[in-house]
């Protein structure tokens, strides 16, 4: 079965990414608004990452309608 309509986003996420202070290979995280330690998968060294801010996060989502309102107008 095919759907006519193509379909819009109806939910996004930001992803961050952090380089390795070890190897400097990325690691990517949704959103994080957390401290948190990170073992990298590169070299399996762990650092803590500094997070993000959530309003800053917030901010965006609502700005793109939660990303509906990214979608390239017909
Ligand atoms: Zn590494």
């Amino acid at each position: 079965m095919l759907y006519k309509e193509p379909v819009k986003p109806d939910k996004m996420a930001l992803l961050f990414s952090y380089s390795c202070p070890f190897c400097h290979q990325e690691a990517f995280l949704y959103s994080p608004v957390e401290p948190v330690s990170i073992r990298c998968g590169g070299c399996q060294n762990t650092f803590s990452i500094a997070p993000v801010d959530k309003h800053t996060v917030q901010f965006i989502h609502t700005m793109l309608l939660n990303g509906r309102a990214a979608s390239v107008p017909e």
